[in-house]
């Protein structure tokens, strides 16, 4: 899968990509993060990026040429035209749902806003999808464009080595994960669970089920309503 990122600080997402899981899955080949400075698509001696907001307000307002300029490019360089994504607080709030959706993209196109955002011409007439990371302002449309990415590429079957653990984490079936132990069996007196000392598995995976349910229930009582919902609505 190729991610497109449109950003004026290139480096903040290249430097991100270069340790870890996400590098090795680029260096696997499974998938690629192509990066593109906004101003590189700008016009003029200054290539000026952003502008004053039409009706006056504090801050500036990325123009629209440069980023139409780079979509084109980019659309024009391959061959499944890429849907566009807008990184905003008001787009739809990312999850493991949503990333399970993106995930089976060939590639998508990430626009990174700055400032007081990109003008609204761009999000009427080029963005497809407006995606939110929560409900919290940051200062770049960068970090939220690497969490998406971060998301979307461990659900890519390969990029996690153990997939199995992916199938078992947080918001899988609706459910938080459960606790996890390692060595040593005792620290500073607080034990580990003898079931998990068992080597019972049936007791083991009961065990881990049941404290799953009991986190969800204490935390986000929401993801069990959803699951209801869903299952009701799938009849
Ligand atoms: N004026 C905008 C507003 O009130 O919604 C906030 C602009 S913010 C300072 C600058 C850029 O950061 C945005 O254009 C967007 O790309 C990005 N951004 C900020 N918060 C975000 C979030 N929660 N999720 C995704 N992107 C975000």
């Amino acid at each position: 899968m190729t991610f497109h990122v449109i950003t004026l600080f290139p480096g903040i997402i290249r430097g991100a990509l270069q340790d870890s899981i996400l590098k090795k899955a680029q260096d696997k080949g499974l998938i690629q993060v192509e990066v593109y400075n906004l101003r590189d698509f700008a016009q003029g001696k200054h290539r000026t990026t952003d502008d004053y907001p039409y009706g006056g307000g504090g801050g500036m307002v990325l123009k629209p040429e440069p980023l139409f300029a780079a979509v084109h490019h980019i659309w024009e360089r391959t061959s499944d035209k890429p849907k566009v994504i807008y990184l905003t607080p008001e787009g739809t709030l990312l999850s493991q749902a949503l990333a399970k959706d993106l995930a089976q993209q060939k590639s998508l196109i990430l626009i990174c806003g700055r400032y007081e955002g990109i003008d609204e011409r761009v999000r009427l007439h080029l963005v497809d999808q407006e995606i939110s990371i929560g409900d919290y302002v940051l200062t770049g449309g960068e970090l939220a464009a690497l969490v998406l990415i971060d998301v979307t590429s461990r659900l890519i079957p390969g990029v996690v080595g153990n997939e199995d653990s992916v199938k078992r984490e947080s918001f899988y079936d609706n459910l938080l994960d459960y606790p996890h132990y390692t060595r040593p069996r005792e620290f500073k007196g607080m034990k580990v669970p003898e079931v998990l000392l068992s080597g019972d598995h049936k007791k083991i995976e009961q065990w881990r089920k049941q404290q799953a349910l009991q986190r969800t229930l204490e935390r986000r009582p929401d993801l069990i309503k959803d699951k209801d919902k869903n299952m009701k609505e799938e009849g």
